[in-house]
């Protein structure tokens, strides 16, 4: 399989290229050349293990690669990966259990060590990236550099912890993320990990990170990456959970072989949602594609008229990490509806006027496939607490904006088909917004956290029992303006923990 640049078909590289270079120099994502070679082979999935399927996906969207080959051949090479990516890192060996809740099925993709779904990529993408350096004979140290509001430098962390060869820096906002999250970040231990906080918000701290890679002079020997949705090697571990939620159904009797199922996503940078097409192009039998939003809706308006518009008011909502004005995915998706040029024209717009618009023609296409809807804080919270005082079920404040929309959207247009809802991150892990919506009192978000399990009983995940008596490793804070200084600082310094 070879990729190409969304804003330039020239640009050709082997799945390892891409996986290293997370982004193409023309600024443009990389994508497979076609789907024509890449069908999942439907007729085995009903006797495929979890492992099995992340293994296929991987080695369908990589053909071709020795970053994913061993002795044994590329498909024992992928099942390696896969291996040492997840194995005893999930709390069950179901990673993605379904639990039937109403008419529809949840998906918790959130058992992993940090408890949001993004756990599934970016255990991956670190296995990935080592195999990628090793197959093409890159001898440079990879230092990761990542913005955080919260989900993605926890996930990121603890994939990258311990890997050879990578070392990773993590920013986030002094006062922009809850203090479980911040917890589970400055108590990382590994060697190679490094996490500062910053005075300012995320968006300081995303600015920050954008000027180091594009201004800050590099020692021989050292390259900068990133561990955003962007990178392939993020969101091709994402498509096999699609494949695996559709064999649980047939196992559990809800659907035959080649019945159509519909997903609803809850959505930020479009990476979730997108993973989900890109199993429809390999063969998925998937209806129509939900994307849900909080108050910062631009996507909904995207799907409704074709405008995407980021020139609006950014809200700071109950379901933080789907709070995003620009979804960087959402480029791949115009690249395949309307091909690189156009595709390179739009993202043009979109940086020198903040908007740009589809034909007539390309919104139809697209909305033959995706469906789009939204909700606010005070409709998520109800949400929250009328799933679980209705069915028993309790689920965060990101999975129940994705509820809601769903709700909203069964209720105008059910084709008749299983509907799945993907749920993003535990409970837990927003304990005090849950809590809030349950209508129950606690003292701190540390207190939220066993005040939610005294009231509801639901299990707290391994990684946050006690969370707050975890020993503080990372103590370090910069301004903004200190950002570049210390980044040089970093990456000139051989060794971060003894
Ligand atoms: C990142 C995140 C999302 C959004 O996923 P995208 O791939 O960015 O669309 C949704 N929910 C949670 C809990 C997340 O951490």
């Amino acid at each position: 399989m070879l990729y190409l640049s969304t804003r330039n078909n020239k640009i050709s590289k082997k799945p390892s290229e891409a996986v290293l270079e997370g982004i193409a120099k023309d600024g443009g994502l990389y994508m497979p050349k076609s789907f024509e070679n890449a069908s999942f082979p439907m007729d085995d999935l009903s006797k495929m293990s979890n492992k099995d399927i992340s293994a296929e996906v991987i080695s369908i969207l990589f053909a071709g690669d020795e970053m994913i080959s061993d002795e044994k051949g590329e498909a024992a090479g992928a099942y390696k990966l896969v291996s040492n990516a997840y194995d005893g890192k999930f709390e069950n060996e179901d990673y993605a259990p379904l639990s039937k809740v109403g008419n529809a099925y949840v998906m918790e993709l959130y058992h992993g060590p940090t408890c949001a779904f993004k756990d599934v990529a970016l255990q991956l993408l670190p296995q990935l990236i080592s195999a990628a350096k090793k197959s093409t004979g890159m001898k440079d140290e990879i230092v990761i550099l990542t913005a955080t509001s919260g989900d993605t430098g926890s996930a990121a962390l603890s994939g990258f912890s311990n890997v050879d060869g990578v070392k990773i820096i993590v920013f986030y906002p002094r006062n922009g993320i809850s203090a479980v999250q911040e917890r589970q970040m400055v108590s990382v231990d590994g060697k190679n990990t490094c996490v500062c906080s910053v005075g300012g918000n995320f968006d300081d701290a995303q600015s920050g990170v954008k000027n180091i890679f594009a201004n800050l002079k590099l020692p021989e020997g050292v390259v900068l990456s990133s561990a955003n949705s962007i990178n392939i090697g993020r969101l091709a571990p994402q498509v096999a959970y699609y494949f695996k939620a559709y064999r649980d159904l047939m196992q559990n009797g809800e659907i035959k072989m080649g019945d159509k199922v519909n997903f609803v996503v809850p959505t930020g940078n479009f990476g979730d949602i997108l993973a989900g097409y890109f199993a429809k192009k390999m063969g998925l039998p998937v209806g129509q594609l939900v994307c849900a939003s909080n108050t910062n809706n631009v996507l909904t308006d995207f799907f409704e008229n074709g405008v995407y518009n980021k020139n609006r008011s950014f809200f700071i909502t109950k379901s933080p990490s789907m709070d995003i004005l620009i979804s960087s995915n959402l480029e791949r998706l115009l690249y395949l509806v309307c091909g690189a040029e156009k595709c390179s024209e739009y993202m043009k717009d979109l940086k020198e006027k903040g908007e740009y618009k589809l034909s007539k023609e390309e919104l139809e296409i697209i909305r033959k496939e995706f469906d789009a809807g939204f909700c606010d804080d005070k409709e998520t919270l109800e949400t929250v607490a009328s799933v679980y005082n209705k069915h028993g079920y309790l689920m965060d404040t990101h999975t129940a904006v994705a509820w809601n929309v769903y709700e909203k959207w069964a209720r105008k247009c059910d084709n008749g088909y299983k509907t799945v809802v993907l749920s993003t991150a535990s409970p837990y892990k927003f304990s005090s917004s849950v809590m809030n919506a349950l209508g129950q009192k606690y003292e701190s978000e540390f207190d939220a956290v066993n005040k939610l399990y005294e009231y509801t009983g639901a299990k707290i995940p391994a990684s946050l029992v006690n969370i707050e008596r975890k020993p503080i490793v990372h103590k370090v804070t910069v301004e903004k303006d200190e950002m570049m200084d210390f980044v040089d600082k970093m990456v000139n310094k051989k060794v971060w923990m003894d």
